[in-house]
């Protein structure tokens, strides 16, 4: 049976959803999220009697829609797609399309953009109706009389999202009821949820990050999710400031996740724009004020945990994980054992193992090899492509990251140096971790806002390593020649960039903030 709906059921008139900003209209409690699910499910089965085989995408921001939504999809026993709220058409027709979704579920504000791709495509767009505004074919009733009746085999599929799309076409990734359940369950226990926390939830929901670790975690522990429509510095701030003093009603905001591109925006904000001692004081004091902030999706610059930790106060907490298989590697929960520029150790419940390469010559003392990973957390296949879920296990059925790690051997911690495909240069017989590469870059130059290291195709060595810098505002570039001469201090010399490019804006990163090194390539050509 479905975990999260049973475990909804006992937190009834506790507050689920607060839609930002908070007034009593938008507060959502658990019996509220379970009423209206129920209703949409029934709505798709009045649509459709069997929805075991059936894809629903689901176009919604961050709000209450989006949650009743993918759970009206789950009760109603669909597969439910959520759809990236920032894409543009083109991207969204090929998740639609890609997943073979029979139906969209939006709402009055989106409602013409789905219809044209509906149309286009060929199936039906129904728009949600307002919270608690339902015709007869999705009376209102008991929650809990219909949910005993709900005893779905938790084998069945329940999400289908899709990575990122870094190294190529974004592939839709499957999971089970089980699959979610053991990622959620592994989460919650190991960075300690209770019905007592209560996150500021500000990511995008169509990526695991936001889908699972946040929303999911949530609502499986009865804590409070709070909404942001999208990620503002100084609407969090503000927020912030706010919880856990005077009239604020609910149990103050004890959590935070988010991808390092928001914590740099954060530091950028509060360094730039908060000039007032006694102001920046109750910045770090509010920060302070939570029990976790974590960091992931992509590598957190230790240049960034530093500068964050002195605004704030706080040390964040990086974890490592991935579409296919939820979270895998985590800092302690413990503040004093969590480690910079590491992911720390496997979550309880996920087998690891690292695929040694022979010859390697990253790092002669530590084990390094690809990451390969094992356990309920694992998705069940991408979608419709039997190839290529087939290419992703090994004969023993372990899962290949592609992810290239680095373990001490001497206290297990691990560190991640990239994907094998475009982060891994090859040059001159040497391997080099691009991410190792931007680690030191950024640590070197605190003039340096962001970096990029990527491998340019050379015939004679194989790869050139190219550097592409964007300075921060009012710093003066560096000339190629005393970049070089800077590197050279902290790298080996056959890992000193050789290309270098420097940008005047923002490196260009997709929704989940992600560089497309892929992409980034065309611009040394
Ligand atoms: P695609 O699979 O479509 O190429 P993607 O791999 O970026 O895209 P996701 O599943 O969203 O899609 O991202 C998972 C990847 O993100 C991991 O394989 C890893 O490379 C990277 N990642 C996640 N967390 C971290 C971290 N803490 N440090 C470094 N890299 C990370
Ligand atoms: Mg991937």
């Amino acid at each position: 049976s479905l975990k999260l709906f049973n475990r909804a059921l006992k937190f009834k008139d506790r507050t689920s959803i607060i839609n930002y900003p908070n007034n009593s209209t938008q507060r959502y409690t658990y019996n509220d999220l379970l009423n209206e699910s129920q209703s949409i499910a029934n709505i798709l089965n009045y649509k459709k009697k069997d929805l075991e085989q059936e894809r629903i995408a689901y176009f919604f921001g961050q709000n209450f829609d989006y949650v009743r939504s993918q759970w009206g999809i789950w009760a109603a026993g669909g597969t439910a797609v959520p759809l990236a709220i920032s894409h543009p058409i083109h991207e969204l027709q090929y998740t639609i399309e890609n997943s073979k979704s029979s139906m969209i579920l939006t709402n009055s504000e989106n409602y013409s953009k789905m219809k044209e791709i509906g149309t286009k495509l060929n199936i039906p767009v129904i728009e949600l109706p307002k919270v608690g505004e339902y015709t007869t074919t999705a009376t209102q009733f008991n929650p809990t009389e219909q949910y005993k009746q709900y005893s779905i085999d938790s084998n069945r599929n329940a999400l289908i999202i899709y990575t990122s799309g870094t190294t190529s076409r974004p592939k839709g990734v499957v999971t089970t009821h089980a699959n979610i359940e053991a990622q959620i369950q592994t989460l919650v226990d190991y960075w300690k949820w209770t019905e007592k926390d209560h996150i500021l939830e500000v990511l995008p929901l169509h990526h695991v990050h936001g889908v699972i670790n946040v929303v999911s975690c949530a609502l499986w522990s009865g804590a409070i999710c709070e909404m942001m429509p999208k990620f503002d510095c100084k609407q969090v701030i503000d927020r912030l400031l706010e919880s856990g003093i005077t009239s604020d009603l609910e149990q103050p905001i004890s959590l935070f996740m988010a991808v390092p591109t928001i914590y740099s925006k954060l530091i950028k904000y509060v360094n730039e724009t908060i000039t007032d001692p006694t102001e920046r004081l109750a910045i770090e004091s509010a920060f302070k004020r939570l029990r976790l902030m974590v960091s992931g999706s992509s590598a957190l610059p230790e240049s960034v945990r530093n500068e964050f930790q002195k605004i704030s106060g706080q040390v964040l907490l990086e974890r490592y994980g991935m579409t296919e298989i939820g979270m895998a590697l985590s800092n302690p929960l413990n503040v004093d054992q969590r480690i910079g520029g590491t992911v720390g150790f496997p979550l309880p419940g996920v087998q690891i193992k690292i695929q040694s390469e022979p010859n390697n010559n990253i790092n002669n003392n530590n084990e390094v090899g690809e990451l390969l990973v094992k356990g309920p957390q694992v998705f069940k296949e991408y979608f419709e492509k039997k190839e290529a879920t087939k290419e992703a296990f090994d004969e023993d059925g372990w899962f290949k990251t592609g992810d290239i790690v680095e373990k001490d051997l001497s206290t297990g911690r691990l560190k991640i140096l990239g994907r094998s495909s475009v982060d891994i240069i090859k040059r001159g017989g040497f391997k080099i971790s691009a991410l190792e590469i931007e680690r030191e870059i950024l640590d070197m130059d605190s003039n340096i806002q962001e970096c990029a290291i990527l491998g340019i195709p050379n015939d004679e060595y194989g790869q050139d390593i190219g550097a592409i810098i964007v300075y921060k505002k009012g710093k003066k570039p560096m000339t190629f020649e005393e970049f070089k001469t800077n590197c050279k201090v902290r790298l080996a010399h056959y890992k000193v960039p050789n290309k270098f490019l420097v940008l005047e804006n923002e490196i260009p990163k997709n929704a989940m903030s992600k560089v497309n090194k892929k992409e980034l390539l065309k611009l040394f050509s």
